[in-house]
């Protein structure tokens, strides 16, 4: 018989064995114990305790810091990383974004110092009980988020939580407490003041969910929407007809390209570039996004016409995400699926080795012709693949006379 294969859960327990063998207090902590309520299975373990970070690493020496400052160690067990945080306050925060220090203080001060009520539970797994300093297990029953304490000073401590309100309630589908809410419709306008990077991190988890619709609607209406980043306009008929697409798209989760591009006005590439830009994405994503705003332009406006038009939309990498978004923008426009049938209908009667042929001529054939290096010479190369594409030469010998008639 084999050894059952240990997962996460075993990883953390293992750890929480090993500081109470050594005296410690120690539970599981935050999200994994609202999930194990839920009956979902939990993402990842943290792990609490009032081990100092040197203490830690006294037991499990192999343990890295990370966030040092936070007093958070990493170790890996059974091929799993567990997170072990010592309990703390996050003391006073300075600008709504970093704790100034934080303190090592007890398991009900680290319960406090936590966003919501239902992130903000420990579970003792060896005597099997939920610890609820917070009223969590009520708020988990009644489908609620409400943070800890007063939500305007939560808020203001930390904007970010804002957001974070937004990802938990519509992807658990439960609702934002009123006063909560109140609070982040008056802190709304705060979110600048947070890094774009920790904006986009959560904006991006909250827009590829499959919950994506009832957050969108959420961020509309909590006003986070119009601060999620200064070069996107909030415009409401815009708004609205992103919101519809986002409906249209596929019922799970999405890519990141997929979900931007989704909510940006259709072919408006500067635009989307700009927007990119500012939530300071990947150049990677944002070439992505760029790449399905302007195509899904180039469709509606029946631009597509030539082979070669075709196979470099079924070359790229996206495309199958183009695809998404076709349908996604026609069900928003409500008038039928004309144009991505068509698409599909011309794609499929491609051969899957015409999509993309090796080129017959390459650069260094056309250095070899005489053309000098620049702008000529890409402008040309680009022309007898596009004539290659399009089938109207199929030897080297053919594509030589195009680059003689280009020149
Ligand atoms: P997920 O399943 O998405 O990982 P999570 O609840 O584990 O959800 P994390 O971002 O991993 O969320 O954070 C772990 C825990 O740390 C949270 O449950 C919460 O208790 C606490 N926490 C995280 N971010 C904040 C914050 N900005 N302010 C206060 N507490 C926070
Ligand atoms: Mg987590």
């Amino acid at each position: 018989m084999t050894k059952p294969k240990r997962d996460a859960k075993d990883a953390a327990l293992f750890a929480v064995q090993k500081l109470r063998e050594a005296g410690h207090a120690a539970v599981f902590a935050g999200g994994c114990v609202r999930d194990m309520l839920l009956g979902k299975e939990p993402k990842d373990y943290d792990v609490a305790t009032d081990a100092t970070p040197d203490q830690v690493k006294r037991l499990f020496p192999r343990a890295r810091k990370v966030g040092a400052q936070f007093g958070v160690m990493l170790l890996r067990k059974y091929g799993h990383d567990v997170e072990v945080a010592t309990f703390r306050t996050d003391g006073d925060y300075a600008d709504g974004r970093h704790p100034e220090r934080v303190e090592f203080r007890s398991r009900e001060e680290d319960a406090r110092r936590r966003d919501f009520t239902i992130n903000g539970m420990f579970y003792d797994p060896i005597a099997e009980q939920v610890i609820d300093d917070v009223g969590g297990q009520e708020d988990l029953k009644n489908r609620i988020v409400r943070t800890i304490g007063p939500p305007e000073e939560r808020f203001a401590e930390d904007h970010l939580r804002m957001l974070r309100a937004v990802r938990f309630a519509a992807r658990l589908g439960f609702s934002i407490e009123s006063r909560t809410l109140a609070a982040i419709k008056r802190h709304a306008h705060r979110l600048p003041a947070i890094s774009a990077e920790r904006v986009y991190m959560e904006f991006q988890q909250i827009m590829t969910d499959p919950s994506r619709v009832v957050a969108w609607l959420l961020l509309l209406e909590t006003r986070l929407r119009a601060y999620l980043c200064p070069d996107w306009p909030a415009d409401e008929r815009a708004d609205a007809m992103a919101g519809k697409r986002l409906k249209a798209l596929p019922p799970s989760h999405i890519d990141e390209s997929l979900a931007l591009a989704a909510l940006l006005p259709v072919g408006a590439t500067k635009l989307a570039s700009a927007i990119c830009h500012s939530l300071r994405v990947s150049n990677r994503l944002r070439e992505a996004v760029v790449w399905l705003t302007a195509s899904l332009g180039k469709i509606q406006a029946d631009r597509i016409t030539e082979p070669a038009d075709l196979k470099m939309l079924m070359a790229h990498e996206e495309w199958r995400n183009l695809l998404d978004l076709l349908r996604a923008d026609e069900t928003a426009l409500q008038r039928g699926s004309d144009r991505y049938d068509a698409l599909v209908t011309r794609a499929d009667a491609v051969p899957p080795d015409q999509i993309a042929p090796p080129p017959l001529l390459n650069g260094e054939d056309l250095l070899g012709m005489g053309i000098p290096e620049g702008p000529e010479l890409g402008r040309i190369l680009r022309a007898v693949y596009r004539a290659q594409l399009n089938q109207a030469i199929r030897t080297r010998n053919e594509a030589s006379a195009l680059v003689r008639e280009l020149r």
